[in-house]
């Protein structure tokens, strides 16, 4: 049955909620596929895979969205250059930022006084501002929409996919450290109850190529991801390495994938021609 909201509450259906759903649905009905970018803690370069991924499906000519519901601590401002952008509000909408052609981009730090700013937010208020940023931002029709998640399996998380459904896949982060890894473990078994399938898991910062001679260097052991992602049958993508270049370019708003001579770039692009190939059912 549905449940109905105060003003509603003498009638015999909840005309709001109904409508809302309806929109949700609308909204959701536009765009092809979704992929939520998790990980088990910060640091293991979920926003800049997050970015980098956006970008380059953008530049591969699809119609990409990229929303980032990091609310306590929103990086797609920053890694995109566009701190201190504001987008433009109508009635009842939220124009997203543009990108090029092909990205469209929202996040929560378009909208705080200042992008570095602390907010504190509760689970409902959480769960509220993630639906509007999906319902009420003006997303239009997508191929991708790519959302960028705090990280762990929390509230937000868990409102994305409820939002999103079932067809929400999940794009796993992890680097090669054991805790990591072992974050994974929670990540996979936060999908397999919120039954959303899962695209795959990255492996970042995934051993070091010298910039000087080129040659690869393990700093910590590799493979923990590829290992997992045997164990639990899941698929793994690649493994991106330490590269200066991914945090150079980061701090100055740039994005590595663009960047021709780095290493984590051309493996990069590899891993996106993956993540088109299965989610357009090109492979299994
Ligand atoms: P998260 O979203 O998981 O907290 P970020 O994407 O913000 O992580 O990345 C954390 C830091 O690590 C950033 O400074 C980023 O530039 C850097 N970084 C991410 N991946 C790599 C990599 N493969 N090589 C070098 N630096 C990286």
């Amino acid at each position: 049955m549905t449940e109905r909201c105060e003003s509603c509450s003498k009638s015999s259906v909840c005309q709001h909620k109904e409508d809302k759903e309806k929109k949700m649905e609308k909204v959701l009905s536009l765009i092809k596929h979704k992929i939520v970018v998790l990980s088990g803690k910060g640091g293991v370069g979920k926003s800049s895979i997050s970015a980098n991924l956006a970008v380059w499906l953008a530049e591969l000519g699809k119609k990409v969205g990229l929303l980032d519901v990091d609310v306590h601590g929103p990086s797609i401002p920053r890694l995109l250059n566009l701190l201190g952008v504001r987008p433009e509000s109508g009635e009842k909408c939220l124009h997203p930022i543009t990108w090029g052609e092909n990205l469209k981009i929202m996040s929560i730090g378009f909208l705080l006084p200042r992008g570095d700013e602390a907010v504190i937010w509760r689970g409902p208020a959480k769960m509220g501002l993630i639906r509007q940023f999906l319902e009420d931002v003006v997303w239009g029709e997508l191929d991708y929409l790519v959302v960028d998640c705090p990280p762990g399996t929390g509230d937000e998380a868990i409102s994305v996919m409820q939002l999103l459904g079932k067809e929400a896949h999940a794009l796993i982060i992890t680097t090669p450290q054991q805790l990591s890894v072992d974050d994974v473990r929670r990540s996979i078994r936060f999908c397999e109850k919120t039954q959303n399938p899962i695209l795959g898991i990255i492996e970042n910062m995934s051993g070091f190529v010298c910039p000087y001679c080129k040659k690869e260097v393990e700093i910590f052991p590799t493979g923990g991801g590829e290992e997992l992602a045997k164990e639990r049958n899941v698929r793994f993508l690649g493994r991106i390495p330490l590269d200066p270049t991914i945090s150079k370019t980061s701090d100055r708003g740039d994005l590595f994938v663009l960047e021709e001579d780095s290493p984590a770039s051309k493996i990069f692009k590899e891993i996106v021609n993956k993540v088109v190939d299965i989610m357009e059912n090109k492979v299994n």
